[in-house]
């Protein structure tokens, strides 16, 4: 009985955010398409107006969304059952820098902190990937007018008084932005899915409900500190594999 209510929680949960994303999804295609048209009246006008150019960026971003939010749809529907496996997380992270890189764009320094110590995770790699993207685009957003993500490991996770007990089980991983941070009240909330303070077609709010989702269900933790004006981090405290598994 429980479990059957879970499975109608969940449907009815993937049609809101199925719902959502569409009506998101029909404003940016909205969006695109006046502004195609207006490009296309300029162009005819002036071909060296400067605004053309401007408009094309304008247009672009709203794409690139609209790639994020189809992004969302997919990993929310395959929504499997994990596949954990024993992850060098250094190495995993260095094969992401282009695509972190590529998602930032000029604005953002990609830093990289990575402790050699850190050893491997056990945890489904492909789900980690999509986690850290998802965390990525959520620090872009934070650093608008640029800035620099840092990316930290440690074999060491200090300072989490629920991890400490059985710190040597963990690996921590930190992703630090320097964006416009969050207060309290916001900070409260970021975990629920379909919070956001982000606009209209900008944002699903199921960004960090997902990665918290993803993240306790692999046996790990999540801590998230954030000052506004300041910046952000994220502390993801992952599951040590054991050296005796093979690896
Ligand atoms: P979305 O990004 O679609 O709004 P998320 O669940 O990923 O959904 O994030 C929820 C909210 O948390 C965001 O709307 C934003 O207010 C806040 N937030 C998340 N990450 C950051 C960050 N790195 N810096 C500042 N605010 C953030």
């Amino acid at each position: 009985h429980e479990e059957r209510q879970r499975q109608s929680q969940k449907l009815e949960a993937i049609g809101r955010m199925a719902a959502g994303i569409v009506h998101d999804f029909s404003n940016l295609v909205a969006a695109v398409d006046s502004g195609l048209r207006l490009l296309r009246k300029r162009l005819a006008e002036d071909p060296a107006d400067p605004r053309v150019a401007s408009l094309i960026d304008e247009i672009l971003k709203r794409t690139e969304t609209g790639g994020a939010l189809t992004q969302q749809l997919l990993a929310f529907s395959r929504r499997q059952p994990l596949a954990p496996e024993t992850v060098d997380l250094n190495e995993r992270i260095r094969s992401l820098t282009s695509l972190l890189e590529r998602t930032f764009g000029e604005g953002v320094t990609v830093r990289h902190l990575l402790n050699p110590g850190a050893g491997s995770v056990l945890i489904d790699a492909n789900q980690l990937d999509v986690a850290l993207l998802n965390l990525a685009i959520n620090a872009k957003h934070a650093m608008a007018d640029g800035g620099t993500f840092t990316i930290e490991t440690s074999d060491a996770p200090d300072d989490l008084d629920e991890v400490k007990a059985t710190a040597a089980g963990f690996v921590r991983l930190s992703l630090h932005d320097t964006g416009h941070g969050m207060d309290r009240k916001v900070l409260a909330h970021v975990f629920e899915p379909f919070f956001t303070t982000k606009g209209q077609g900008e944002g699903t709010g199921l960004g960090l409900s997902q990665v918290y989702g993803f993240i306790r269900q692999s046996g790990g933790h999540i801590r998230i500190e954030s000052e506004p004006g300041k910046g952000t981090s994220v502390h993801l405290f992952l599951p040590r594999a054991s050296m005796t598994a093979g690896d």
